[in-house]
């Protein structure tokens, strides 16, 4: 969110300098593990639709600016029971904007996708459009157009404090302090500390992701063959799969992870988070069920809501914007953020309805 909002406000015109604890690529917050879903057809709430219907061709321009492949199609698929939330959502969203899909029997999705295994009461809900971003990749992307467009970006330098008044913002590091009009704070699953008000709102938990190399059938997992998939596997509880980039199928549970402080982060997986995902790929997506190749963890910074923070601070309404856009599901917004963010901190008019992402929300 940082890296998109440095890109959005130098392209702007603004003079822009970005500040990272760490240095890009890194695998210690929310934005590691090589590949991210991104999907039109959105379960969560039909608010998001026109906001990744911008990313998506924002994307396309990075792509274009930088000369390398950000984003592969695959299309992608939402399965649970008819009535579920994942189902019900997905359609809701499709039918209110003009998403291309259509809803196929337990069978029907057996019979196109032969690696995903639907009980015979779920359906799927299959969009075109859906597909994968590569996450490094796309913040190399965002941190080189906005160097070009004259961005300054100071990495393994943390932000300590900082205070905001009717003169603007002062920012202090370890080692140094910087003063500017405006300020954006993006920092994921450390936000709590960076925004003391949020500390009781948002939960950092731990989520593991997993790769599978297919037992059988690798053929059933290329990202041809197969769509992204999200997957309601219990009332209001899901999981997700990526095909097979050479690196095995991606899977993972989508929250139920454990509350975890961001700076003592055990790495490594239990053998209980192993088995859940092992065992959700052995009822779902059998083949794709061979050796566990790899693990990591990764984070997600959860609201009440599981809704994204995108707003400006309610103390200093014209000089701090706050974007926690995680809980989970964020990165694929992250260029159509950015430009909301440039928006907000010019004081232009919205593009979007964003109430529902106001920081003051939760009381
Ligand atoms: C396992 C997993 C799977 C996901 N899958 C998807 C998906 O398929 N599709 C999707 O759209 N989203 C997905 N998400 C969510 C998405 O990746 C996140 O919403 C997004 O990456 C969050 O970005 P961020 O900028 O808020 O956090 P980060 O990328 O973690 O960035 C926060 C940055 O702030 C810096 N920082 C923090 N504190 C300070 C400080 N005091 N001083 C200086 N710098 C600081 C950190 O170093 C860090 O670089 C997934 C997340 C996870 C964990």
């Amino acid at each position: 969110m940082g890296s998109a909002c440095v890109d959005a406000l130098a392209r702007a015109k603004r003079r822009v300098l970005g500040i990272d604890r760490f240095a890009p690529r890194h695998a210690l917050g929310s934005s590691h593990g090589r590949t991210r879903i991104i999907r039109e057809a959105y379960f969560e709430h039909p608010a998001y639709v026109p906001i990744v219907r911008r990313s998506f061709d924002l994307w396309r321009d990075l792509e274009r600016a930088v000369g390398g492949p950000l984003y592969t199609k695959t299309g992608g698929i939402n399965i649970g029971p008819e009535d579920g939330m994942l189902v019900r959502g997905a359609r809701a969203s499709a039918e209110a904007f003009g998403v291309p899909h259509r809803v196929l029997s337990a069978a029907g999705v057996r019979r196109h996708f032969p690696g995903l295994q639907p009980l015979d009461d779920m359906v799927g809900v299959e969009e075109e459009r859906a597909g994968v971003l590569f996450p490094e990749e796309c913040i190399t992307a965002l941190h080189a157009r906005a160097t070009r467009a004259g961005a300054e970006v100071r990495c393994g330098e943390a932000v300590v404090g900082w205070t905001a008044s009717g003169d603007g913002v002062r920012v202090f590091t370890a080692g140094a302090e910087y003063r500017a009009a405006q300020i954006v704070l993006a920092g994921g699953a450390w936000m709590r500390t960076l925004v003391p008000e949020l500390a009781d709102v948002l939960k950092v938990v731990r989520q593991p992701i997993h790769w599978f190399e297919p037992s059988i059938h690798p053929e059933y997992f290329t990202p041809t063959q197969c769509p992204v998939s999200l997957w309601e596997y219990a009332a209001d509880r899901f999981f997700y799969t990526l095909p097979d980039f050479g690196d095995g199928v991606k899977a993972g549970v989508h929250y139920e992870g454990q509350p975890v402080d961001p700076d003592q982060v055990d790495r490594r997986t239990s053998p209980d988070e192993d088995a859940q995902v092992t065992d959700l790929l052995r009822r779902f997506m059998p083949h794709a069920k061979g050796h566990l190749r790899e693990s990591q963890v990764c984070l997600y910074t959860n609201t009440p809501d599981l809704h994204f923070i995108i707003d400006v601070h309610p103390a200093y309404p014209a000089q701090v914007a706050v974007v926690s856009a995680c809980s989970g599901h964020g990165f694929k917004f992250a260029t159509a953020i950015g430009e909301i963010v440039a928006d907000l901190l010019a004081g232009a008019p919205a593009r979007y309805d964003l109430s529902m992402f106001r920081m003051t929300r939760f009381g």
